[in-house]
């Protein structure tokens, strides 16, 4: 495959479905812990953005995303079950 060609083939990587999203950063706080998937709405308390109180989809994304540890999740899952 030539370098033109690659190209196209390259951009369609970037538009596949995000993997990085609301649902699986450290910063989204989703109303339902336990249940949440990629439609759950919940609060993003990345620190800067904290003060706008956006809501979120578990598919946004935006570029302060950083993953959340299995632990972080097993965590809150289990506070919001105790709750
Ligand atoms: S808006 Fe950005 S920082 Fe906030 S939860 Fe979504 S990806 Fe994370």
């Amino acid at each position: 495959m030539s370098q033109k060609e690659e190209e196209p083939y390259k951009s369609l990587k970037r538009v596949i479905w995000q993997y990085e999203n609301c649902l699986s950063c450290v910063w989204f706080e989703p109303n339902d812990p336990v249940n949440a998937d990629l439609l759950e709405r919940g609060k993003c308390i990345e620190p800067n953005l904290k003060k706008f109180e956006l809501i979120v989809s578990g598919r946004d994304w935006c570029n302060k995303f950083k993953e959340i540890p299995q632990k972080t999740i097993d965590s809150k899952q289990e506070q919001a079950m105790k709750e």
